[in-house]
């Protein structure tokens, strides 16, 4: 990349050196970047930065696993079967490369104060929910579905024995969340491919009673559409 490019999106964005890079789940990989440049960033649970995956335009968006404040950001990034630049991105960073994105933005974040957290998700979707999860007291009510394609796909999350798991193909979210029919007053959580978003609030709305406001939504990615935001 030449110098003076280089210069200029060291002063838009924020950059760091990729320490880390395993498998934190059958096709996901967990990539973390440390630099001086994140210390004190203080993401909210839940929320994304945009990284610079290949040459100088394409982004795309990725939730904050986890955050150190001495200036460490950790990423997981599904190897989905569309195989864009993102996937490819995050399965080709080695220990050593750059990485550059903006700031944590978003206002898709854990509710702290909520009676009960409700998690309705996708492997991407899981990625928001374990920071979101990893900020819950012990003692807090947590219940959800969140469907993978495999058992394998599952990440290691907090509380994850209180979550519904179940694979694609064997049922649906929608009929997972009318299972569940978890009580309204408290906050739920949903996330991934954009119409299942939509019909899970749905339900949640219309079926189990919600107050819409209640229920926030993200929609991750969508069947043959490039990079959401
Ligand atoms: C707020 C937010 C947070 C996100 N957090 C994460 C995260 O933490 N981890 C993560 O992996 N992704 C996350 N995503 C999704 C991510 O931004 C990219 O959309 C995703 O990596 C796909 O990018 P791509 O360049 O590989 O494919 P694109 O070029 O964007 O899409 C190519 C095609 O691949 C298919 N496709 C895309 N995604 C999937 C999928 N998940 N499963 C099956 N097919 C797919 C679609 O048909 C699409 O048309 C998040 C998105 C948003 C908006």
């Amino acid at each position: 990349m030449p110098a003076l490019l280089t210069r200029v999106l060291d002063r838009l964005m924020l950059q760091g050196t990729a320490t880390e890079a395993e498998p934190v789940a059958a096709r996901v990989r967990r990539l973390r970047v440390e630099g001086p440049a994140l210390a004190g960033l203080d993401p909210r649970p839940g929320q994304q930065v945009r990284v610079l995956v290949e040459g100088t335009l394409t982004r795309r968006t990725y939730s904050v696993w986890r955050y150190d404040p001495v200036g460490a950001v950790e990423l997981c990034v599904l190897d989905h079967e569309g195989a864009g630049p993102g996937a490819r991105w995050g399965r080709s960073v080695r220990t050593g490369d750059t990485v550059r994105f903006g700031r944590p933005e978003g206002s898709f974040v854990l509710r702290p104060d909520a009676t009960h957290h409700v998690f309705v998700g996708d492997e991407t979707a899981s990625v928001a929910f374990g920071a979101m999860l990893a900020a819950l007291p012990g003692s807090a009510t947590v219940s959800g579905c969140l469907e993978t394609r495999t058992p394998e796909d599952r990440l290691p999350l907090q509380h994850a024995e209180r979550l519904d798991w179940t694979v694609r193909g064997t049922g649906s979210l929608a009929d997972a969340i009318r299972g569940l029919n978890p009580p309204p007053g408290g906050a739920a959580y949903v996330a991934g491919e954009a119409r299942t978003v939509q019909r899970v609030k749905q339900i949640l709305v219309q079926e189990a009673g919600w107050d819409r406001r209640a229920v926030v939504t993200k929609p991750f990615w969508a069947p043959g559409k490039r990079g959401l935001e």
